[in-house]
């Protein structure tokens, strides 16, 4: 059976907790080789932690590494159960922007007015198109001085008020839920110590940025190049056909990459090549160069390239060397999400059921769900409402997180009944 929830309801609910949510610093630190990498991530876990206990959850777990897992165990006693499925949100804020003593700013009613900020900064819907959507509807800023952490806050809120719903619902039925927040998503590191033994859950959904409505099923295949320059050095006054200076062979190297294939001059579809790092002396030097593309076929060519431009430095610095140490990062999760056709249609289906059209997109970098869909769990992103994140000038749409949280009761409910005439 399946019954419409009051989005109205779920807003007010949403919006008590995001503003709990978000005066809690969870600021991240990617200096950090500890997991999580701030103490503070732990004041909105315990927080969190206390909260899913309340509602009477089957099972809540705080891991000691950080990772808050609940579950809500199925309700369906006749018939097919449903494959467990889970909703996953990071705790921490980027250090790229204040996370300390966020104070939010409500807007009700939007009138489509530039919102002032302190330290004169301004959110005009001339330069962020996206507010223009939302005339009439309830904004969430903070004062200017900070970012205001709906990346991922809003998806935690989201998650909660969903999962509350269906527990004061008990005529809906539904299969095994799982939460999932995690800390360090900012840093790259999330799901290093990720405790995959602990979950049910054969597919998940990120609930972790972007407009109303946007789905991302597709990120960038991701590989890091290290390359070690060693030179010879020379007295400088003698070095004529001696000296192999490795810091020219490191800007040589460099200089070769194409520059229309760099991050600066692509969009789209289209990867690129980034040195990240440089440094080093006429002995040794060093860079680091990104590969990112959608297809794999363009990395390896992209690889073959490294090699050709290290085999050509190595010609025109004759005695000196280049060594190549290539890493892979991360993978495309579209091709493991192809597999199971279903993860995405259910979900394009529980958008529409929310009165939105949904609208794909692709990443161009990784996500938790990326990793997660390498570790055999298929995970695509979903909209969470928030704008403009790791900046002051991040804001969120009430009205849109309210969407988010009904698409979450959706699928929820369309696993339920695609199992139900399996
Ligand atoms: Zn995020």
């Amino acid at each position: 059976m399946a019954m419409e929830p009051d989005e109205k309801y779920l807003c007010k609910r949403i919006l008590e907790r995001f503003l709990r949510y978000v005066r809690t610093e969870t600021t991240s630190d990617r200096h950090s080789a500890e997991i999580p990498s701030t103490s503070c991530q732990w004041d909105l876990l315990h927080l969190l932690e206390r909260e899913l206990k309340d509602l009477g959850l089957d099972m809540v777990e705080l891991t000691d590494k950080g990772y808050l897992i609940a579950r809500l165990e199925s309700n369906i006693t006749e018939g097919n159960t449903p494959p467990a499925i889970g909703f996953i949100a990071h705790v921490d804020t980027s250090q790229d922007a204040p996370g300390k003593n966020v104070n939010p700013k409500v807007i009700e009613n939007y009138d489509l007015k530039p919102i002032a900020l302190e330290g004169g900064q301004r959110l005009d819907p001339q330069e962020f198109s996206d507010l223009k959507n939302y005339r009439g509807e309830t904004i969430i800023t903070s004062d200017g001085n900070t970012l205001l952490g709906a990346d991922d806050k809003a998806g935690i809120a989201e998650i909660i008020t969903a999962l509350e719903w269906l527990k004061g619902h008990t005529s809906i039925n539904h299969g095994p839920v799982e939460v999932i927040f995690t800390p360090d998503e900012e840093t790259g590191k999330g799901l290093e110590a990720f405790p995959l033994n602990k979950l049910k859950s054969k597919y998940c959904y990120t609930i972790d940025g972007g407009g109303l409505g946007i789905i991302e099923s597709e990120c960038f295949f991701a590989y890091k190049v290290e390359v070690n320059f060693k030179g010879i050095s020379y007295h400088l006054g003698e070095a004529r056909g001696k000296l192999v200076n490795a810091v020219s062979m490191a800007g040589c190297f460099v200089n070769m990459l194409p520059r229309s294939e760099s991050p600066e001059a692509t969009d789209g579809k289209f990867g690129y090549y980034c040195p990240i790092e440089i440094k080093g002396d006429m002995e040794t030097a060093y860079t680091e160069i990104y590969l990112r593309d959608f297809k794999l076929p363009e990395i390896e060519r992209r690889i073959e390239t490294i090699k050709n431009i290290a085999s050509t430095v190595e010609s025109l610095y004759p005695g000196g060397k280049v060594e190549l140490n290539f890493k892979k990062q991360y993978s495309n999760m579209k091709a493991i999400l192809d597999t199971v056709p279903e993860v995405i249609s259910n979900l394009e289906q529980a958008v529409e059921k929310a009165g939105l059209k949904p609208e794909h997109k692709s990443i161009r970098g990784g996500t938790d769900g990326a990793r997660l869909s390498e570790m055999g769990i298929p995970t695509p992103n979903v909209f969470n409402g928030g704008y403009n994140y790791h900046s002051r000038l991040e804001w969120a749409s009430l009205f849109a997180m309210g969407k988010a949280s009904r698409t979450i009761i959706n699928l929820i409910q369309i696993w339920a009944e695609k199992a139900d005439t399996a």
